[in-house]
This record gives structure tokens, C-alpha cells and sequence, in this order.
């Protein structure tokens, strides 16, 4: 896993003065990637690292200014736009650009002159997805998520006897993956109301937000070669928030015997900023097991899983209704829960999981985490969770009630990550609206 180096500095400042407010997700310790251009212009999208309120165009930058042959090679697939190539390209690769860029951003660079030209205010932009997503896991890493929710499903037998030794998770829909802005059309579907013996066809009525983090996968493994716990994070590139849109009639319906389809296939939306496992590396945790509870089969265990397999990342579910968005009201938090309090099962875990029967990953590949619920009912990554199951709605301070959302609804996941002796820093927003 990476290591803590100069670019996590805590004193390290940029010559970009938004970046040095202490409030800022992007201070010059994150430097997340993204794929942008000038909002409302069809210029080719490119690859863009945000600093404070800005966002630094690399094939601007990198036409700009001089570089090792080292340099070059490394950064040649971000100025062509195509992040997949520069995360195929490995750690090593990660690494040097990364220091390469704290370099050319701190406070008294010779850079800067060249460099200032290059940036772009991050509201003047538009998003795309920030690589191409080949194929897409969706996890159940959320403990708290998976009992809650078995109760709702299954009284008498909540969590399934497979949950503590099996990192379950389904193959999902890449298709329908969109970026932060996106607006999404309230799924038809067959629904089975309580009590009836037909279904029933129609527009979802229970229309549900998921609360994750999605894992993205820098370098591949060759098909049958699993990838051991030693190795997994370093075929990760970075994490996004993830919002696993998710139709509740439908999935109550559909779901046995073979799991969710399209209850959940219709969108999913992530975060435009990819924040990367270096950037991560101060807010490393320790993965623990609750006391009596089984621990992970060999394959699944590594030392350096128990030390700091986790990562401390503090989450938040905004919501907006259209009567808000017209009043001027900002976003209610509607909940907040942590990375490590939520999972059952780390980032390292669930690659070499993945890969164990010799399953390949690729470049783009998306993982999410699953549901992260906190341990009491007010931090539920979901409103199947926060209503209990419709039966109680939410009341939102203008008055308002929700039991499922409504359209014009508009959902925003936050993220942010603090600890002692560094700077803060966060991921930015995930927001998604639903249509009408
Ligand atoms: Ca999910």
C-alpha cells in the first residue's frame, strides 16, 4: 500500500491560494483526477487534477512545461485524455506524477508561471465519467446495511450464514453508470403488491438511493491468476463515491433466486474526482473483526490487512427536494456514517476475493463497496432503512415527508477524510436528481 512521502507534507501549501483554506476537499495533498472540459462546449474531454477551486488541464500543463524522458512516458496517456492507460501503466507510474505535481504546485515552484495559465475555475467545467468502465461488481461489504435490510427481506434470518466468511457481491450493469449532474428516470417494472397473487406493471414507487464508495482498478491481472492479499491494493488506482440508484418494489420482486437486475441496472451514478489510494494513505485504519465473530479464511488475511487494511472515510447523504431547489433551501443531511464502522471487509479483501477463482480485472474496472451503513439506525445509507421499509417516514425540517424519493428529488453524497498531523481532504460531490 502506498506510503507517506512528501506530498502528504502536512505543511506542504500551493502556490493555487483556494487550495490552502483548510475547508478545500482539494488541498495539494489529494490531487484527484478527473475528465472534464469548458462546460457547454464540445472540446475533446481531458484529463484534469483538481487544486482548491480549480483544476489544472494536464496536456495544457504538460505541453507547457519540461520533463524527464521518465516524465514523458509516464504522463503521455494523460494528455491523450485516456486515464485507463496511465492507471494500466502501475504504481511506479502513479507515483512519479503524483510527486511530479505536488512539485509543480507547492508554494515558490518555478512552475507556476507556465502553469497558472492552465487552470480552469472547476465551475466553469463539465464532467464525463472519469475512464471507461469496463465491467462493474457491486459488493455487501455494509454489516449493518446487509442485517437491517435481511430483517426487512427475512425476519427470522437477517444475515445469511455466508456473510462472515464470504465477500458477497453480484455483477453489475456498466452501461448505466453516469457522473455526478446526472438525471435519472424513475424505472418501470414488475412489482408484486402484498397480498395480490399478480403482479403488477408500472412505474417504481419505491424508488431508493444507496449510500457507497466505489473502488477503481488501476492495473489488471491476467485471467487465472489470482491476486494474493500482498498485492491487491496496488491494482487499485483510487475511490469515487458511488450511488447505487435501486427500485425496492422491483427488487423485492425479482431478487430470489439470483439477485438484484433490474431494480438496480437502470443508473448508478459516481463522483467525477478519482481520489487515489496515495492520497488516502494518511487516514489509514485498522480492519478488526467484532469480538466472537469469525476471522477471515487465510486467503483473506494479511498482517498488514489487521494494521491497516482500512481506510477512515467519513460519509454524508444530502437531500433536495424540488420544493427546496425552488425556495433556495440547501441539501438536508439526511445521514452519515465511516468507511471502517460500516464494512465488513477491506479494499485488499475484496480484490483478491474477486480474483481468487482467477477471474480477471481490467483498467476502469468499478467495485463498490455495498451499502455503508453506520451501526445505529440514524446512519443508514439507505431510506429502505431510514423509513423502515416505508412503514415510518422521514420528516424533513420545511416539513416535507419521505418514505421513497420523489421526483424532482436530488441526492448528493459527500466524503471527507481528517486525522491527526494531516491535511484534510475530500472527494467532492456525487450528486444525482430524479427526473420530473
Ligand atoms: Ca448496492
Amino acid at each position: 500500500m502506498p506510503e507517506l512521502d512528501a506530498t502528504h507534507d502536512a505543511a506542504l501549501t500551493s502556490w493555487v491560494s483556494s487550495a490552502n483554506d483548510g475547508a478545500t476537499d482539494f488541498p495539494i495533498q489529494n490531487l484527484p483526477y478527473a475528465r472534464a472540459r469548458r462546460a457547454g462546449t464540445d472540446e475533446p474531454w481531458r484529463i484534469m487534477v483538481a487544486i482548491g477551486d480549480q483544476a489544472l488541464d494536464l496536456a495544457a500543463a504538460v505541453n507547457a512545461a519540461e520533463h524527464t524522458d521518465a516524465q514523458a512516458a509516464a504522463l503521455a496517456p494523460l494528455v491523450r485524455g485516456d486515464l485507463n492507460a496511465f492507471m494500466a501503466r502501475g504504481p511506479a507510474d502513479w507515483q512519479l506524477v503524483r510527486a511530479s505535481l505536488s512539485r509543480a504546485l507547492a508554494d515558490g515552484s518555478p512552475a507556476e508561471a507556465v502553469l497558472a495559465p492552465c487552470l480552469i475555475a472547476q465551475s466553469a467545467l463539465e464532467f464525463s465519467l472519469p475512464c471507461a468502465i469496463g465491467d462493474y461488481t457491486d459488493f455487501y461489504t455494509g454489516i449493518h446495511h446487509a442485517t437491517t435490510v435481511g430483517k426487512l427481506f427475512r425476519p427470522d434470518n437477517p444475515l445469511l450464514p455466508n456473510y462472515q466468511w464470504v465477500p458477497i457481491g453480484y455483477h453489475g450493469r456498466a452501461s448505466s453508470i453516469g457522473v455526478s449532474g446526472q438525471t435519472v428516470r424513475r424505472p418501470l417494472g414488475q412489482t408484486m403488491p402484498p397480498g395480490s397473487t399478480t403482479p403488477q406493471f408500472g412505474p417504481c414507487k419505491r424508488l431508493d438511493y444507496e449510500l457507497e464508495l466505489g473502488l477503481i482498478v488501476g492495473t489488471a491481472n491476467a485471467l487465472g491468476e489470482p491476486v494474493p492479499m500482498a498485492e491487491a491494493e496496488s491494482h487499485l488506482f483510487g475511490v469515487v463515491l458511488l450511488n447505487d440508484w435501486s427500485a425496492r418494489d422491483l427488487q423485492a420482486w425479482e431478487y430470489q433466486p439470483l439477485g438484484p437486475f433490474l431494480a438496480k441496472n437502470f443508473a448508478t451514478t459516481v463522483s467525477p474526482w478519482i481520489v487515489t489510494m496515495a492520497a488516502l494513505a494518511p487516514f489509514r485504519a485498522p480492519f478488526t473483526r467484532p469480538a466472537g465473530d469469525p476471522q477471515p479464511l487465510p486467503y483473506l488475511d494479511s498482517a498488514a490487512n489487521r494494521a491497516t487494511g482500512a481506510i477512515d472515510i467519513a460519509l454524508e447523504v444530502l437531500l433536495e427536494t424540488a420544493a427546496m431547489a425552488s425556495t433556495g433551501e440547501p441539501p438536508v443531511t439526511l445521514s452519515t456514517s465511516r468507511w471502517p464502522e460500516a464494512a465488513y471487509w477491506t479494499a485488499a479483501q475484496l480484490v483478491t476475493h474477486h480474483t481468487v477463482g482467477g477471474c480477471n480485472l481490467q483498467a476502469g474496472d468499478l467495485l463498490g463497496t455495498g451499502t455503508l451503513s453506520g451501526p445505529t439506525p440514524d446512519q443508514a445509507g439507505s431510506l429502505l432503512e431510514l423509513s423502515m421499509g416505508g412503514k415510518a417516514p422521514i420528516t424533513l425540517p420545511n416539513g416535507e415527508q419521505r418514505t421513497f424519493l420523489a421526483d424532482g428529488d436530488r441526492v448528493v453524497l459527500r466524503g471527507r477524510c481528517s486525522a491527526a498531523g494531516a491535511v484534510g481532504i475530500g472527494f467532492g460531490e456525487c450528486s444525482g436528481r430524479i427526473a420530473g
